[in-house]
């Protein structure tokens, strides 16, 4: 089979720099831990959930991303183990009611959620910036990653 097949138009390079890499681990951690992907240097949220536009010390675009429902899902993902887990070794190894069960693990299912979810979409911009998605390559979303419009015609 030719392997010139799979290869998309703007795989090809005449000429020019080569793309910057982006290695994936290292922009997941520094998103994880509140800073640009790219530098490592500036912020990546101005609030608790709310991202920046742009990095304050390399410039680099940051709004492109489309982190949407990924990081809540990683975040239940994630409690929903620890919960489990956890409830599960306290209904074996002590005597507690079901109200001291839930005395338990819902604070810590509370205070979990609010502890990961911005890492958790912080991770999720630095794999997009990382992988050049939504608009973090330089160019525009291709047309087929966007909705096609709404037909109100019915
Ligand atoms: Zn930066």
């Amino acid at each position: 089979m030719d392997d010139q097949t799979d290869r998309r138009p703007h795989d090809l390079t005449l000429g020019g720099d080569a793309p910057e890499p982006r290695p994936v681990a290292r922009s997941i951690r520094r998103g994880v831990f509140n800073r640009c992907p790219k530098c490592g240097e500036g912020r990546l949220f101005s609030g608790f959930l709310r991202s920046v536009d742009q990095c304050a010390v390399c410039g680099e675009q940051l709004d492109h991303h489309r982190a949407d429902d990924f990081p809540p899902y990683i975040v239940i993902f994630v409690i929903g183990h620890i919960v489990v887990a956890g409830y599960l070794a306290t209904e074996l190894t002590l005597t507690l009611s079901s109200w001291g069960q839930l005395a338990i693990w819902v604070p810590v299912a509370i205070v979990l959620s609010l502890l990961l979810m911005q890492p958790a979409k912080g991770g999720v911009i630095g794999l997009q910036w990382a992988l050049r998605m939504h608009g973090f390559s330089g160019e525009d979303d291709q047309p087929a990653d966007l909705l096609s419009p709404r037909d109100d015609a019915r």
